[in-house]
């Protein structure tokens, strides 16, 4: 049982009124292996290789879906008990794996080698391992890793860790070139699409995104690059962008109308687009989102929401229920909890709320079944126990497989969190 948190650990954030709370102690997440999942089907001619166990193939194979015969773009290559003894060479099997794979997909263009729990409890070298190899391969193939492993991460940091691998990699942006705006964060293609027709409208040229779709179109990055985090768990490739010099423009998430506009308009402002201009580009989408969330507002208007902390996508997504949908938030939980790049975020959030950084899982679900919220959103894992007290969960995770982000799919996120509502009410008549 965990000792109740001192009364220290609540601290509200320095200019707002949002009650910020760290809680340490049992956790329920997924690990950085789920990132694959979303990440091959973004960069078309990538494949990731995890370096694992048979338990790490299980989790990204049942979480992806796919059939074998599929020929996905994810494999395993399993560490099993002769190498975790150290009797065989790992590098020796691995660099044969990487062979074969290569010769009968000639296709891939970009390999990343994905470390896990096993490889790391080996101390298993990705990083050189994918030096060696991608001087073997090159230059037709470049190897990259990063670590996926489960041990003190979350499912989401697959991604940032992969992209923060990407970024010591991308070309220089010509010293005198004029700042372009670079959008970081994998998104849905039709996504994407729109965002750079809404940039275009609005007279920005130079738009360029994080991930590409393929590997030989990665943006250039320098001094000129000015950089929009279209998700809010980047913090690691953050960091590598700014290491080469490019610049964070402070923004909110692209979640819901309101979100959307204040992101496509902090973009607009650093690049000095006119207000008309960016009125006339931004407004049919706006009012298309808003006529998209109306059916929905009578659904979750005055809602009671539960956020477990999971998949980092819980404060812009609280921020959205609570303003747009007008919900009644009741903790927001979210594993870590970036100052800098959720302070636009936090600063929107209603008067008292309470956020909890970390976890401290029994302490979280007495306090969910102490305030029976009308609706709880969590990981897999949580949501089987809760719906059988006669709760209604919403799996975060299904806030990453499907579009959110944007204009036209603000409709599409209110009716996910209204269909578990939904559903109970039938089930209850
Ligand atoms: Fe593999 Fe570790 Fe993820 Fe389990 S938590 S699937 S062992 S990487």
């Amino acid at each position: 049982m965990n000792a109740p948190l001192p009364a220290a650990h609540f601290a509200p954030l320095p200019g707002c009124d949002v009650e910020i709370r760290q809680e340490r102690g049992q956790r329920a997440v997924f690990c950085g292996l789920t990132g694959i999942v979303w990440l091959h089907r973004k960069i078309q001619d990538a494949f990731f290789l995890v370096v694992g166990s048979r338990t790490c193939a299980h989790l990204i194979q049942s979480a992806a879906g796919v059939m074998i015969f599929a020929e996905p773009r994810f494999a395993t290559a399993i560490i099993d008990e002769r190498d975790l003894a150290g009797l065989a060479d790992m590098n020796e099997e691995l660099d044969r794996v990487v062979s074969r794979l290569i010769e009968r997909r000639p296709e891939i263009k970009l390999l990343f080698l994905v470390g896990s729990c096993p490889s790391e409890v080996i101390k298993l070298d990705l990083s050189r391992a994918a030096l060696r190899l991608s001087s073997r391969l090159a230059p037709t193939v470049r190897v990259l890793s990063y670590s996926g492993s489960g041990i003190e991460t979350t499912f989401t940091q697959g991604e940032d860790a992969c992209l923060a691998a990407l970024v010591p990699e991308l070309p220089s942006s010509d010293a005198e070139a004029p700042p372009a705006l670079l959008v970081v964060g994998a998104l849905a293609d039709v996504v994407e699409d729109q965002f750079a027709r809404l940039f275009s409208e609005m007279g920005l040229a130079d738009v360029r995104f994080l991930p590409a779709r393929r590997a030989g179109e990665m943006p250039a990055v320098g001094r000129d690059t000015r950089f929009l985090l279209a998700q809010p768990f980047l913090a690691d490739t953050a960091r590598a962008l700014e290491e080469r010099g490019a610049c964070r423009i402070a923004a909110p998430f692209p979640l819901g109308a309101e979100g959307t506009t204040r992101w496509l308009r902090a973009a607009a402002d650093a690049f000095g687009v006119a207000p008309e201009r960016f009125e006339a580009a931004t407004a049919p989408g706006l009012k298309r989102a808003r006529r998209a969330l109306a059916p929905y507002q009578q659904q979750l208007t005055g809602k009671r929401v539960f956020f477990f902390p999971d998949s980092q996508l819980e404060v812009p997504l609280a921020r959205f229920l609570s303003r747009e949908m007008e919900a009644e938030l009741i903790e927001v939980g979210t594993p870590y909890l970036h100052r800098g790049h959720l302070a636009d975020e936090i600063a929107l959030l209603p008067r008292g709320t309470r956020v909890t950084e970390g976890q401290s899982l029994d302490d979280q679900m007495d306090r969910c079944r102490a305030a029976r919220p009308d609706l709880t959103v969590c990981g897999l894992g949580l949501a089987n126990p809760l719906e059988a007290e006669g709760l209604s969960t919403k799996w975060s995770i299904e806030l990453l497989f499907t579009p959110i982000q944007g204009y036209d799919q603000a409709g599409d996120l209110a009716e996910l969190f209204a269909r578990p509502l939904v559903r109970r009410a039938r089930l209850e008549v």
